[in-house]
C-alpha cells in the first residue's frame, strides 16, 4: 500500500492540524485522540512516512524503530501510566479495522481497561 501524504496525521505533522501534543521528539509525535475510548488515550506516530505496522516495522530504520519504542515508553511515563497500568494497541487492514493510513500506536489508561478485545455480538 502506497503512503497518502493527505491523511489526517500527516497533517498534523505538518501543522496543517491541530492537536493536543504530549511529546514530540526526532522520531515520534505524541497527542491525545479525538475521541477518546478511555480517560487517558494518546495517540504515538512516527515522522516518517509509514502506512501501518507492517509498513514500519518492515522499512523504517533500526534508528528510527528504536526512536519509536524509546518514545512510546517516555510517553507512557510522562502519564503516569506505569504503576497503574496501560495498554498500547496498533490496528493495520481491514481486519482489524485501522481508519488513519499513518502507523499510530494508542496507548490507554487511567482505568482497568477490563478485557483484551470485545467478544463478537
Ligand atoms: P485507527 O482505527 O486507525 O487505529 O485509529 C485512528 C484514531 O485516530 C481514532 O482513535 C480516532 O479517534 C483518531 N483520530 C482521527 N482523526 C483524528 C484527528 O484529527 N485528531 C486526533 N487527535 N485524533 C484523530
Amino acid at each position: 500500500m502506497t503512503y497518502d501524504s493527505g491523511n489526517v496525521f500527516a497533517k498534523i505533522l505538518k501543522g496543517e492540524i491541530p492537536c493536543k501534543k504530549v511529546y514530540e521528539d526526532t522520531h515520534v509525535l505524541a497527542f491525545h485522540d479525538i475521541n477518546p475510548q478511555a480517560p487517558t488515550h494518546v495517540l504515538v506516530i512516527p515522522k516518517g512516512a509509514y502506512v501501518s505496522m507492517d509498513d514500519f516495522s518492515e522499512t523504517a530504520s533500526d534508528a528510527e524503530l528504536a526512536g519509536f519504542v524509546r518514545g512510546v515508553g517516555k510517553v507512557a511515563r510522562q502519564l503516569g501510566l506505569v504503576e497503574p497500568g496501560y495498554r498500547v494497541l496498533a490496528n493495520h487492514g481491514r481486519n482489524a479495522n485501522q481508519d488513519v493510513p499513518h502507523f499510530h500506536l494508542h496507548i490507554f489508561g487511567g482505568r482497568n481497561l477490563g478485557p483484551m478485545l470485545k467478544r463478537p455480538e
